[in-house]
């Protein structure tokens, strides 16, 4: 093909030639035509007239040629002259053009950011970063692929499109070319590509965003030792249960509530680290027995919430309490100890009425009723539970407060003695505890012990106790020494301790702290701990005795013969005394297991070298059976109720003047 130059060349020079003969043809013609019309209407012209005009004509006639060829030949140049420079211009624009493509295409295929162009649904260019991300080695082998088989719309699946096109960022999917998807982020703006209108679309990945999103709403959403859903999210499932519940006729819904039984001190005697594995296992138990459309969240603490969605009827859901009792008390070996966890399970079942909060609620509180009654225990929830529950709460605030100065809030102690079975003389009394409520009036023990012990106030008051019997103590010393009695005859005081204050660390040195402060004699001092809790912890409970026993006080074990002891642990128990429990008494005139046990009591006490005291003896017939067996000591109504400490002072005043046989106690105003 020729040059461009050259073809122009060609095509001028036949042009010129052209107009050469087209010139020549017109001077012909002219010629011939002058000619004609000289002779024609000029015919009488001399020779010399007919030049000098032929010279004439072609002298005007060659002018005028000259001009128009002047005209016409700058016309030409002029031309010729802007097309040239038109065409230099076109030059230099595509050349600049040029560059400027190859400028572009050099810094999108180098970007750092994934950049596609895609027109009409296809993909027209994809850069290498693009390519990475979309998991092929080369861009150009997904041009003409669709978009809608590579981007989905996060939410709605819609894939990007033409009509997506936004500066705006907005969130798909991709589909990588291995199969997975992954989540980016899209801008999009119209361009023009290979000139045609197209869209260049930015991508980002943002999965490892994603990733970290998922993992704090999750958090946000879950408990974190336990794996479960936390409060939040168990409210949520509630809610949704519930309004499922008021649109389906036959649809119900059920909320277990769980606390574990003690589980302060699993935390206090084997630790933290402990307490959260024993935590962890409850969830797996949990989840283990339920089904997968149910829900097991952790509320916080050793609080666990079980969410059965339709179960099938009440039956199939104490089917699982019942389950969840089993598989709770699968031994759990922690810290080389084997631990039955136990806990109280509180069942809501949902009304059209309740809403998350309220079903909880109403859950929680069968649960409190549940504890109340024991461990292991499980309740209904029952509306008149709440009226009691408020009660409760408020008698425990209460006794929070009262424990901060137990004598103003109206505690005091009351005075039951002890006495020799076979003399009838005072051997010592046992302090009780009352409450002397401004407004619900004298409170039994029975009433706020095991409120106080579960709350924790039972320490301060029972701290309490212990210096208010030992400051009697020293009063009746005082009252002994006035009547000039033998001072080794001298009743002591006996203290009962609850099993927190023994799982206390500081109870020695509290107990020393009393001795002290009230300057009372150890010896007279009777600590008496119920046979239970001395079995429950035996190690621990043995070193605390121990240390309690070189101070000097006695030792009594409450309530003997209910709580199966083991006889080698008693032997290594630094105990003096053993207290038969009332109910064991109450039978003991009847030949009969009480009086069998009874015996035996006291056979293994004399075979120990302890003491035995009765508990409850409220007729004579029981004293004389006790008598005979061999106990040694004995309390009860048939001596005298518990007093307040006039009374009881009064009492020792007639006892030191008449023996114990001869007192007639006169019924007691203030008998308690
Ligand atoms: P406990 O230590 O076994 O106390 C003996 C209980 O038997 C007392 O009941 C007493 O009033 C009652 N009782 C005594 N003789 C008779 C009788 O002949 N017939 C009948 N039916 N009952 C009799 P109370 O005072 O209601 O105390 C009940 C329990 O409360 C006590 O049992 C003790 O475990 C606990 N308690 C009382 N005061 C304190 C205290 O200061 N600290 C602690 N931790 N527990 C206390
Ligand atoms: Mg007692
Ligand atoms: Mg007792």
């Amino acid at each position: 093909m020729l040059p461009e130059s050259e073809r122009r060349d060609t095509a001028d020079r036949e042009r010129r030639g052209r107009a050469t003969l087209l010139a020549c043809l017109a001077a012909a013609v002219w010629m011939f035509l002058y000619e004609a019309a000289k002779q024609a209407f000029l015919p009488n012209l001399s020779a010399w007239q007919s030049h000098a005009m032929t010279i004439a004509v072609s002298a005007c006639t060659a002018a005028i040629v000259t001009y128009v060829a002047i005209i016409r030949q700058a016309g030409i140049l002029r031309s010729l002259a802007d097309e040239q420079a038109l065409r230099a211009t076109l030059e230099l624009r595509q050349e600049a053009l040029a560059h400027s493509e190859a400028r572009y295409r050099l810094l999108v295929e180098a970007s750092p950011e994934a950049i596609v162009v895609h027109s009409v649904g296809v993909l027209l260019y994809v850069n290498a970063a693009a390519a990475r991300l979309m998991g092929v080695a080369d861009g150009g082998s997904l041009v003409g692929v669709t978009t809608g088989d590579m981007f989905f719309a996060a939410e709605s699946e819609r894939s990007l499109s033409a009509d997506d096109v936004s500066p705006e960022w907005r969130e798909y999917r991709v589909l990588r070319s291995d199969g997975e998807r992954i989540d980016v982020e899209a801008a999009s703006v119209n361009i023009t590509y290979a000139a045609r209108p197209a869209v260049q679309t930015v991508l980002r990945d943002i999965s490892h965003r994603k990733v970290l999103e998922a993992r704090l709403i999750h958090d946000a959403f879950h408990d974190p030792l336990t794996g479960l859903p936390n409060r939040a999210l168990f409210c949520d499932r509630v809610t949704h249960a519930l309004s499922r519940l008021q649109r389906t006729a036959n649809y119900t819904t059920t909320v277990l509530f769980l606390d574990l039984d003690d589980f302060k001190s699993v935390n206090d005697t084997l630790g933290h680290a402990a307490g959260d594995r024993v935590l962890a296992a409850v969830g797996d138990r949990l989840c283990s027995v339920t089904r997968e459309c149910d829900t097991v969240a952790r509320l916080g603490g050793d609080e666990f919430a079980i969410l059965l969605e339709e179960p099938e009827s009440r039956d199939e859901v104490l089917a699982i309490v019942t389950r969840v009792y089993t598989a709770l008390a699968a031994p759990l070996r922690v810290n080389g100890r084997d631990l039955a966890i136990a806990a109280s399970i509180g069942v809501a079942f949902a009304t059209a009425e309740d809403n998350a909060t309220t079903l909880l609620r109403n859950a929680d509180v069968a649960m409190y009723e549940a504890k109340e009654s024991g461990t292991s225990r499980h309740a209904i929830y029952d509306p008149c539970m709440y009226e009691a529950i408020v009660q409760r709460l408020a008698l425990e605030a209460e006794l929070r407060e009262a424990a901060l100065d137990p004598a103003a809030a109206g505690f005091l102690l009351v005075y039951q003695p002890i006495v020799e079975l076979s003399s009838g003389n005072i051997r010592g009394l046992e302090a009780l505890l009352r409450w002397n409520h401004p407004t619900r009036g004298f409170t039994t023990p029975d009433a706020f012990i095991p409120m106080a012990e579960r709350i924790g106030t039972i320490v301060p008051l029972g701290q309490w106790v212990l210096e208010e019997a030992c400051r009697q103590l020293e009063v009746w010393r005082t009252l002994w020494q006035t009547a000039g009695r033998d001072p080794r005859s001298l009743p002591g005081v006996s203290v009962n301790l609850s099993a927190k204050q023994l799982q206390k660390p500081g109870l020695v040195a509290d107990v020393q702290r009393a001795l002290r402060l009230t300057k009372a004699g150890p010896d007279r001092v009777t600590l008496e701990v119920t046979e239970s809790v001395i079995m429950q912890q035996t190690e621990a409970t043995l070193d605390t005795l121990t240390q309690l026993k070189r101070l000097g006080v006695q030792l009594a074990i409450d309530d003997f013969g209910t709580g199966y002891s083991s006889l080698s642990y008693l032997q290594k128990f630094p105990v003096d005394i053993l207290k038969i429990d009332r109910v064991f008494v109450e039978g003991v005139a009847r030949s009969g297991s009480d009086l069998a046990l009874a015996r035996t009591i006291v056979m293994l006490g004399s075979t120990l070298g302890l003491r035995t005291i009765a508990e409850g003896i409220e007729d004579d017939k029981q004293r004389e059976q006790l008598e005979l067996l061999g106990c040694d000591f004995g309390q009860g109504f048939l001596f005298a109720k518990p007093m307040i400490a006039a009374a009881a002072s009064a009492w020792l005043q007639q006892t030191s003047t008449a023996g114990f046989g001869d007192t007639a106690v006169e019924p007691m105003a203030a008998e308690c």
